[in-house]
């Protein structure tokens, strides 16, 4: 078999592998022969990609809604606040495959194939991917597909949700305010909050989140979010849709390249903030950095390693061991910090010195037991 030949091949058409692609084409036009693998490409993914930014414009065609304010609630009640600089963007991801799709497929140089990458690996100087019917040799390659792990993870959980799009007949949402997180949940139910989207004031996201080892039956979110929308006095609604996952929430060093010089991006690249699940932003910056540094021919990566890493370890210590302390915790990131400023710290922007505010202001209790079960104890 005469293998087809690129100068890159990304497996995998999600969020990374089309960001990638993106990034590259925006960066060097028809130069680079790009071969572009997903078996789902033409499938459309039911998941909407959130995150803040300080650069609402740039997503403004793709969003479908951007906001200002943010709120946290607790049993003491909701706290409201603008997040400026930043604001909050949503885009739904089926909107997002299409635009940048749209754009590959006017490049000839861009090829994109729904195949499945059935092995791949290095082929003398270039990597070879071979699928049901070709071979597809390639001078670098970036894969989205999870590599067999190499060894357990010290901490292995997950952020699993299910997430009901809501429509009410009267006015039931707060369409200006994100809420973060809600705590107002059954009493004792530990590091489980909703998040709500609101569209409108008549359409929302309704997402019951759960930071613990494994995902639950589906009829388990769908009866604590019945008994949300019960408590926030919303009894009639129609579900049009629904949205669930589950984002790995691990000390895991995922390998973002082999030894034989094969990158893995987005979630497998590690990508996701252990501590929030958020990749989207993490993900575009990661792809900003590898197109800019192939001008050089190298890769340059995307890299959470640093202080940001040893925050994620304590929180991750902290949900795994103690997770009844969750809400507390946040609580008080919420109750004592700007939003703004958490978010910050959140994206992993923030200065050192309002990293040592923000735990400062934190209940120390918890985190020094953590400190000594992950540093100190024999
Ligand atoms: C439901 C959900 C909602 C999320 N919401 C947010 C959010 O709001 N904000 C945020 O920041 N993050 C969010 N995330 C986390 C993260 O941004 C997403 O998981 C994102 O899709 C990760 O991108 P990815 O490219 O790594 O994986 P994916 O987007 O899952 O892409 C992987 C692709 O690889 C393809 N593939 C698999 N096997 C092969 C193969 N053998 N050959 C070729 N292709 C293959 C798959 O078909 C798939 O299209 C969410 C995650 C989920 C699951």
């Amino acid at each position: 078999m005469h293998p087809d030949t690129y100068d890159i091949g990304i497996i995998g058409a999600g969020c990374a592998g089309l960001s990638l692609a993106r990034e590259l084409v925006g960066r060097y036009g028809g130069d680079l022969r790009i071969a572009l693998l997903d078996p789902a490409l033409l499938q459309h993914p039911e998941k909407t990609w959130s995150f803040w930014t300080h650069e609402p414009d740039r997503y403004a065609a793709l969003a479908e809604g951007i906001w200002h304010k943010v709120s946290f609630a607790d049993h003491r009640g909701a706290l409201t606040e603008p997040i400026a600089p930043y604001s909050y963007v949503s885009i739904p991801a089926r909107r997002y495959r299409q635009h940048i799709l749209d754009e590959l497929f006017r490049l000839p140089s861009v090829h994109l194939r729904t195949e499945a990458s059935r092995r791949y690996g290095p082929s003398g100087r270039n990597y070879l991917i071979q699928t049901e019917g070709a071979e597809i040799r390639c001078e670098r390659l970036f894969s989205s597909v999870h590599p067999p792990a190499t060894r357990p993870a010290r901490y292995a959980l997950q952020q699993h949700f299910l997430g009901w799009f809501v429509e009410t007949p009267e006015p039931a949402f707060e369409s200006d305010t994100v809420t973060l997180m809600d705590f107002r949940t059954e009493p004792g139910s530990g590091a489980e909050f909703v998040y709500v989207l609101p569209y409108s004031d008549r359409r929302a996201l309704v997402e019951y989140t759960v930071f613990s080892p494994r995902p639950w039956p589906v009829g388990t979110y769908e009866e604590k979010l019945k008994a949300y929308l019960h408590r926030r006095s919303i009894d009639r609604y129609n579900v049009t849709a629904s949205e669930q996952g589950s984002i790995p929430m691990t000390d895991y060093p995922f390998p973002q390249q082999t030894a034989d010089g094969l990158h893995h991006i987005g979630l497998a690249g590690g990508l996701a903030r252990p501590a929030t699940g958020y990749a989207f932003r993490f993900i575009e910056q990661d792809s900003a950095l590898i197109a800019a540094s192939l001008q050089d021919g190298q890769v340059s990566r995307f890299s959470a390693a640093g202080r940001h890493q040893f925050y994620d370890r304590l929180l991750l210590h902290l949900i795994d061991r103690f997770p009844e302390r969750v809400p507390g915790i946040m609580s008080a990131l919420f109750r004592r910090n700007r939003f703004a400023d958490i978010l910050a710290f959140l994206d992993r922007s923030s200065a050192p010195l309002d990293e040592a505010r923000i735990f400062w202001r934190l209940p120390w209790s918890p985190f020094l037991r953590v400190l000594y079960e992950s540093y100190l104890r024999p």
